[in-house]
């Protein structure tokens, strides 16, 4: 199907791009639009104005922060993170999961920012960013604010930048002496839509696990970084797992538990425990 006629915008800065987003009620952000074109082609989305972020050097690129974090513009793209030595310093989980969402095409476009925002529960990046403490900041025409993943993730296809905000960056602690991380997950396929992800972080013999593809935003947990604490955990955890043709909702809550020991077993052989 064609797309519906829509006014394009391709401002130069963040501060254009919130006045442009504030401007009317029904605009927006439009990063790799591997999720938004596609919505858009079959009608469930119809902006009156889209937003081209790509032209926004703001946006873009890999920093570190005086404290080792890493600094993600909302414009990196799955590719950069995977080619970044930044990353691969500080948090190379981040680069190792981004090589497994879909195909070169969709890497190549998709963004970070836009894989946080259209918040799909079977996304690859919204659990990470729950086990890894990262922080979200996001501007408005008056202000700006950074918030949790807990404060971010708040339902299906929902997130807290309201309409007028925008994403503008991704912050990352890199790994402390000690920590590490560890990711499993069963897909459609190699590669594929997940089925349920699970990404896990683990210091000192604790571990946070956070489930993708179970509830509405990523389910985090906490527990010793043991087989029995951790499937416990997650057996006691609140999933709320969907039914379809690709797996049952008590297969999902089954996986939940499998993966979950097998990204914390991950995390653990990284650590040498
Ligand atoms: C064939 C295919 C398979 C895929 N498989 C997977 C997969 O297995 N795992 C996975 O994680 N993803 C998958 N995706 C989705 C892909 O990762 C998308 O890139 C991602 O969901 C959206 O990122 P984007 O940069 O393309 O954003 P867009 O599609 O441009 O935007 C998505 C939404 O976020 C909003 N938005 C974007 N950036 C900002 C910002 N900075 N501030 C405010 N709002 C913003 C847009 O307005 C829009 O509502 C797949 C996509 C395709 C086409």
């Amino acid at each position: 199907m064609l797309l519906r006629e829509v006014e394009y915008a391709r401002p130069e800065t963040i501060d254009e791009a919130v006045r442009l987003l504030s401007s009317r009620e029904d605009a927006r952000a439009l990063a790799g639009g591997q999720s938004l074109v596609n919505v858009m082609k079959i009608r469930v989305a119809a902006p009156e104005l889209v937003v081209d972020l790509n032209r926004i050097e703001e946006l873009r690129g890999i920093s570190a922060a005086a404290d080792g974090s890493l600094v993600l513009g909302a414009m990196v793209t799955y590719d950069e993170l995977i080619r970044s030595d930044a990353v691969r310093a500080a948090r190379p989980i981040l680069g190792e999961v981004a090589l497994t969402i879909a195909d070169v095409q969709v890497r190549n476009r998709g963004t970070v920012g836009g894989n946080l925002c259209v918040n799909d529960p079977t996304n690859h990046l919204p659990p990470l960013m729950a086990t890894t403490g990262a922080t979200m900041t996001i501007r408005s025409l008056e202000a700006e604010r950074t918030v949790s993943s807990d404060e971010f993730f708040l339902g299906v296809y929902l997130t807290a930048v309201t309409p007028g905000e925008m994403l503008t960056r991704v912050t990352v602690p890199a790994l402390a002496p000690g920590e590490s991380d560890g990711w499993a997950s069963v897909t459609l396929g190699k590669d594929g839509t997940g089925i349920v992800n699970v990404a896990a972080t683990v210091a000192a013999g604790q571990a946070r696990i956070a489930i993708g593809c179970v509830s509405a935003v990523p389910v985090v947990v906490e527990a010793e970084a043991d087989e029995v604490s951790v499937r416990k955990a997650v057996a006691d955890a609140d999933l709320d797992p969907p039914s379809d043709v690709h797996a049952s909702a008590d297969f999902r809550r089954h996986l939940a538990q499998v993966l979950a020991w097998r990204a914390v077993g991950q995390a653990l052989e990284r650590t040498g425990a």
